[in-house]
């Protein structure tokens, strides 16, 4: 089974665009950028047509290449002053010279709609999640669309990124799956990979999952945005060869990708809904 990720993630949005109208709600995301990466650019363009199509406002800051860190903390401040606006998403990555912790320490944690900032990460660890990091709780959202059980399951979560592979392990754990997580240094890591029901490659390295490493009938979800010799977008996973052995598998484009952003509108939604009841000042 292909787990179609854009047909699910168009589904979500028209549910969205619905549910925002019902609400006479006005949400209204703002981006900041810093300098001109081109691929950055890109995500945040399409973050914007997003929005539009759902009714979702949205403002975008653009900061030069050479902005300090205390510049990109001004401009945090201003939005989470802003009571028009409920959502601040910071295109990352940042330029090597900026301090990213301290910028993503400054979103006021009612407002981190990509659910990068310690408390609502700290909530995500204590099971009673605000705002769950955009990719993995997309990623749960196409397993519950397509009703793939967790509960009981072994998950394999490659890669131990803050962004990534760390909440996703912790919401496949919530999720009552039994959870290992693998990284550069992990011994066995084939074997490991190929004990997984459900197992996920946030690798960042194509065809590093060959039909090998995979357990017959897995839900294999594939997280890599990578590209092959010829410059093709791909994913971690080797696509052809381990969807003959996969019960379930996401392909790049089409699968993670687009439940990345359509989860990013549903959590600006909910930060507009929350405003009232969400302590909405940076510590
Ligand atoms: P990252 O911060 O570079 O993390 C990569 C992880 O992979 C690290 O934990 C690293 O281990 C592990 N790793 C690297 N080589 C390994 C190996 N040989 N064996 C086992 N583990 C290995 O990357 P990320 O931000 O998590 O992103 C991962 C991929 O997902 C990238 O391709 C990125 O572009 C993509 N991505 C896609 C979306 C989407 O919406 N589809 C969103 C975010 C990211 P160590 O910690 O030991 O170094």
């Amino acid at each position: 089974m292909i787990l179609d990720g854009k047909a699910v993630s168009e589904k979500r949005l028209e549910l969205l665009k619905e549910e925002i109208e019902e609400s006479g709600l006005y949400p209204r995301l703002a981006t900041i950028i810093v300098g001109e990466d081109p691929g950055s650019k890109l995500y945040v363009r399409m973050k914007h047509r997003a929005c539009e199509r759902v009714g979702i406002g949205s403002v975008g800051i653009e900061l030069p290449e050479d902005a300090s860190t205390e510049r990109v903390l001004e401009a945090v401040t201003r939005l989470n002053n802003d009571p028009d606006i409920n959502g601040i998403l910071v295109q990352l990555p940042l330029p090597s010279r900026i301090d990213t912790t301290r910028v993503i320490d400054a979103v006021a944690p009612g407002k981190d709609v990509d659910g990068f900032h310690p408390c609502n990460l700290g909530r995500l660890l204590a099971g009673n999640p605000v705002f769950a990091p955009c990719t993995p709780q997309g990623i749960m959202t196409i397993l519950e669309e397509y009703k793939i059980p967790t509960a009981g399951q072994r998950a394999v979560v490659v890669g131990r990124s803050i962004d990534v592979g760390r909440p996703m392990a912790v919401l496949l754990l919530n999720a009552d799956a039994t959870v290992t997580i693998c990284h550069s240094k992990t011994k066995n890591l084939e074997d490991e990979m190929r004990s997984a029901d459900i197992l996920i490659s946030a690798v960042g390295r194509a065809k590093f999952v060959g039909p090998e490493m995979v357990k017959e009938g897995a839900t294999v979800i594939d997280v890599g945005i990578n590209y092959d010799e010829q410059g093709k977008l791909c994913g971690d996973v080797d696509f052809d060869a381990v969807k003959e052995r996969a019960g379930a598998i996401t392909p790049v484009p089409g699968g993670v990708g687009p439940m990345t952003i359509a989860t990013l509108m549903e959590n600006t939604f909910r930060a507009a809904k929350l405003r009232t009841c969400y302590n909405n000042t940076a510590p």
